[in-house]
């Protein structure tokens, strides 16, 4: 497990002034990773720290000695601690000098790009919430299918089309069938959906044939993003049955460029519990340190831009918010149920949480659970309604990590937009 040390100490000060800033989500307890360039040198790739509204280069800084990201995850758990204790030395106390200043750069000033190269993608579907409310839409007959509780549920993605925040992408084509006919047609969905999801980043690989044990899976984590799956609900009900998701879910995911680390998120560690009566995890994913510690406090909302609030300067509606600590499942099971068979993770690997609905309506994940299939169409502050996404539409995911007694940590913002249909076929 990740002990506490003098990095997360509430009352460390950063010479960055933003850093100290009660409200920033990058104090310097956090030190999450990204990658961006500036406008001086688009075609270099910097590996950054955000701290306050800045970014720490920490090449220029002298703190790594690679300009790739994969590689520096791949690190151990001891050298990726010693990599924040130097940062965070770096960073502290009043007085930096000129040269120190000079590594600095504000984030209003760069590009973020995605934060490592994504060799493989993996969606997992942990909020039992989430997989009642989707099944009972699916299958009235049969919301929750029997090996839910015993089997971590996933199906592998696709890497390409992951985004990073800021993005925009246009509404997908696809194969559709209306309830009332026969035969599908081909056209834009019509029922475009986000959902609200962790990616969890992979660290240290692990060899072909090698399953990682519950003991050394959390070791495997590097860190976690804030992460939207769109999806279109209308192509998904037709295509997934037999093999699962394919283009309802392959034409657009976006990540908030910042990964923060396994070792920020340690304080906000929680206890991983089973309803009463539910069946035990086997034990390759059920471990002591699991049971005590394994879940993570991560709040998480959802916020709507439409294009009406952008005209008017409204930033957005917060549509729903939710939290990590309710997972079915939690990302060191991923990791053990994924390499149970001996699949190999490789350093930068993703695999998406699912969505992170809650068990009340009010936290719910994506609007098929919140517009009732779109038959309860939501009603905003300004009066516009929405039961799927249209055309211009900003969803905005957040996250973040308080604790009495500990600086409160952030995920950053991710960010993306709705844009028309192109001609289709
Ligand atoms: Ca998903």
């Amino acid at each position: 497990m990740n002990p506490l040390d003098d990095t997360h100490d509430p009352a460390l000060k950063t010479w960055v002034e933003s850093g100290n800033d009660p409200v920033t989500e990058f104090p310097i307890q956090n030190l999450p990773f990204g990658r961006f360039r500036t406008k001086d040198a688009p075609g270099s790739i910097r590996i950054g720290v955000a701290i306050g509204n800045q970014i720490l280069d920490l090449a220029a800084a002298g703190l790594i000695d690679t300009d790739d990201m994969n590689t520096l995850m791949a690190a151990s758990p001891d050298e990726r601690r010693r990599l924040r204790l130097s940062i965070s030395t770096f960073l502290r106390g009043n007085g930096a000098n000129v040269k120190a200043h000079a590594c600095l750069v504000a984030q209003s000033d760069v590009e973020m790009t995605l934060p490592c190269r994504i060799g493989d993608y993996t969606d997992f579907y942990t909020s039992i919430h989430h997989a009642t409310t989707v099944g009972k839409q699916f299958r009235p007959e049969n919301p929750l299918l029997p090996n839910y509780k015993w089997v971590p549920i996933g199906y592998h993605g696709r890497a390409s089309s992951i985004g990073v925040s800021g993005e925009s992408f246009p509404r997908p084509n696809g194969q559709i069938k209306p309830a009332d006919t026969d035969t599908p047609k081909v056209g834009p969905t019509r029922r475009l959906d986000y959902e609200l999801e962790l990616g969890v980043f992979i660290g240290t690989p692990n060899e072909r044939g090698e399953a990682v044990s519950m003991e050394n899976a959390q070791a495997h984590i590097f860190g976690m993003a804030l992460f939207n799956d769109w999806t279109a609900r209308d192509i998904q009900p037709w295509e997934y049955q037999p093999l699962g998701p394919f283009l309802s879910k392959n034409f657009a995911s976006t990540l908030s460029p910042w990964i923060v680390t396994t070792e920020a998120l340690a304080p906000f560690r929680t206890a991983f519990v089973r309803p009463a009566g539910d069946p035990p995890p086997l034990p390759y994913l059920d471990s002591a340190a699991n049971r005590e510690a394994g879940a993570f406090d991560i709040q998480l909302e959802v916020w709507l831009q439409t294009p009406k609030m952008r005209e008017t300067g409204h930033s957005g509606e917060r549509l729903v918010s939710s939290n990590f600590n309710g997972a079915y499942w939690t990302a060191a099971q991923m990791v053990a149920h994924h390499t149970v068979n001996g699949c190999n993770l490789q350093s930068g690997d993703l695999l998406g949480t699912g969505t992170l609905s809650g068990p009340e309506a009010h936290q719910a994940g994506s609007l098929l659970e919140l517009s009732e299939g779109g038959r309860k169409p939501i009603r905003l502050a300004n009066g516009e309604t929405r039961t799927f996404l249209e055309d211009g539409d900003c969803i905005i995911l957040r996250g973040y990590c308080e604790r009495e007694g500990l600086r409160r940590i952030g995920f950053g913002e991710c960010r993306g937009t709705v844009l028309p249909a192109r001609t289709h076929c």
